[in-house]
């Protein structure tokens, strides 16, 4: 019986830790506000490293052509074809024209060498080019990087990495330019491949959103890892002082994984969670709101509760090791509605070994599942309002004339997004919109419109290497 009261405590606790009142959530968006100016302001002014990337159109469907894409960034490695007719009609919602290839990072590479890495890309890349046979015609392929890690660019097309994220880690690549390592590993197979755009994944879905609908402001990734980026007035854009756009606005990177505050929600299972990873005090947010890392919140939390009570059995070595649950199993676990729980108990045997769970632990651990990934989709939630208020589509501003908040007219906002947690991860997502609406209130909330793209990282960089192709 008292073992059973340690457990509750435990998930008390954990509630405590995780608790995401709106009136936090409100913090938690000044803070996103605050340090996006401070990024902005000057090189190393926040966490929020804000990075420019030379991106100061966005599609807007007269492109025509074939270009290609390659996206390296989480789970799988695509290659993409896109086919433009330069006759996109502003409404229309059909997608673009493209063909896809996926296939899952072979873990080694992860981990492996500059050259490894490279070759492997350039080698898929001229697989997928062999498959169009004699009847594609083009002399010189015009081709987007996908890059999803942080990267300070010089140009469009050139750049070097800052750090790896999402568990990647090679050797000697920090401070090369990402693109010419890419350039050179296709001219070595031999192809007549130019790399005419570098872009982060946020950036190519910003491209396809604005592509179909110019009301898009911002593009959200929510899968292995999280990032962010927006189109901002270039005059807001303190550190780079004298540079010049014609469009008068760039996209800006913020790397809002790195995005710290002391008003975050954090628990003891969270500094652990950061104190064993690879990057310690790094990639705060992230932690607490991807894919990568949701699950292994969860096994934390079943762990100290295996430690504090026998309702688990005998503590199972498995509960210890990192990354053992993925966190679309804890998303099975978390959306398990047959009345004995059986998928809940199927999941603790097979990950973990825990065998016989009485139903009202089961409960427990839905419990647990349910409250890391409220708070991961709240805090995101809190981060699109951020981005939001910085550029005065929160409602919160000009208010002119005494109107009330309510008469104001507030601009159409949509915001493109896009991986796994939010497309495949049902409770995610609406716990994301509850959160939009609690912290933007009905009236504003209903002109915010969140827009799934599928694959938009990667056709929009094929866009943006279209509108930058020489
Ligand atoms: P990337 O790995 O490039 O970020 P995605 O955006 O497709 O690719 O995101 C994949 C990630 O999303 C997975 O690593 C996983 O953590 C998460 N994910 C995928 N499907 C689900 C699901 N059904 N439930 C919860 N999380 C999921």
């Amino acid at each position: 019986r008292k073992k059973w009261k340690k457990v509750v405590n435990v998930l008390r606790e954990l509630e405590e830790g995780c608790e995401t009142r709106v009136e936090r959530l409100k913090q938690v968006v000044d803070a996103m506000a605050v340090e996006m100016h401070a990024g902005l302001a000057s090189e190393g002014g926040s966490k929020l490293k804000m990075l420019l990337t030379f991106v100061d159109n966005l599609p807007n469907g007269t492109e025509r052509g074939t270009y290609y894409a390659l996206h390296l960034g989480g789970t799988n490695f695509r290659v993409l074809r896109v086919h433009l007719d330069g006759q996109r009609s502003s409404i229309s919602e059909h997608e673009v024209e493209h063909e896809v290839e996926r296939q899952p990072v072979p873990q080694h590479l992860m981990t492996s060498t500059t050259e490894d890495l490279f070759d492997f890309i350039a080698s898929s890349l001229k697989e997928f080019i062999a498959k169009e046979g004699d009847g594609s015609k083009l002399d010189r392929r015009e081709l987007g990087f996908t890059f999803s890690f942080p990267v300070k660019q010089m140009s469009v097309s050139s750049g070097i990495l800052i750090k790896w994220t999402k568990g990647f880690s090679i050797v000697n690549m920090v401070g090369r330019d990402v693109a010419a390592c890419l350039q050179d590993a296709v001219t070595r197979k031999g192809l007549d491949v130019r790399v005419a755009a570098l872009v982060n994944d946020t950036v190519g879905t910003l491209a396809l959103g604005h592509y179909h609908d110019a009301d898009t402001v911002a593009a959200i990734i929510i899968g292995t890892g999280t990032n962010a980026c927006y189109l901002e007035r270039i005059d807001s854009i303190i550190k780079c002082q004298g540079l010049l756009t014609a469009s008068g606005h760039m996209v800006v990177n913020m790397e809002w994984g790195n995005f710290w505050s002391s008003h975050l929600p954090r628990t003891v299972y969270d500094i652990d969670l950061d104190a064993e990873s690879p990057n310690p005090n790094d990639q705060g947010f992230e932690k607490m709101i991807s894919g990568m890392y949701l699950g292994d919140i969860v096994r934390r939390v079943i762990l100290r509760m295996s430690l504090e009570s026998d309702l688990f059995g005998p503590i199972s070595p498995k509960l210890s090791a990192p990354f053992i649950l993925r966190t679309p199993l804890m998303a099975v676990m978390h959306e398990d509605d047959s009345p004995d729980l059986r998928e809940v108990a199927r999941i603790l045997n097979d990950i973990f070994e825990i065998k016989d769970v009485p139903l009202k632990a089961r409960k427990v651990v839905v419990k647990v599942c349910d409250v890391v990934t409220r708070r991961a989709a709240r805090l995101a939630a809190a981060g699109i309002v951020g981005i939001l208020k910085k550029i005065g589509r929160d409602g919160s501003g000009g208010i002119t004339g005494g109107r009330s908040r309510s008469d104001m007219k507030m601009k159409r906002t949509v915001v493109a997004i896009e991986g796994g947690l939010y497309s495949s991860y049902t409770m995610f997502k609406e716990y994301l919109h509850e959160a939009l609406e609690e912290i933007l209130g009905e009236d504003i909330a209903k002109h915010v419109i969140l827009k799934v793209t599928e694959d938009g990282s990667g056709i929009g960089t094929a866009l943006l290497a279209a509108s930058y192709s020489s």
